[in-house]
């Protein structure tokens, strides 16, 4: 129904959003930044459409992040958080 978007080059490699949403968010090995699981990464930034069902997990890694790298769209790519 939307989208999430992770801004690699903001990320400080926390893990934050690892910890809060671990089925969804993970480091990549390569660089060391968060990374969507299931999205895809070009030009450090990454993208993953999202189901209605996952708007409240990828809302709270949204909100755990210190360097606002996540977003989150709705359908009419209004952004939700
Ligand atoms: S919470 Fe933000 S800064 Fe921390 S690892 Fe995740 S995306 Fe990077």
């Amino acid at each position: 129904m939307g989208k999430v978007t992770l801004n690699q080059d903001d990320c400080i490699s926390c893990a934050a959003c690892t910890i809060v949403a671990p089925d969804h968010y993970d480091m990549d090995n390569e660089n060391g930044k968060a990374q969507l699981t299931n999205g895809k990464c070009e030009d450090a930034i990454c993208k993953q459409d999202m189901s209605e069902g996952e708007v409240d997990i990828h809302t709270e890694a949204a909100g755990s992040c210190p360097m606002s790298c996540i977003h989150v769209f709705g359908e009419d790519g209004k952004e939700l958080s």
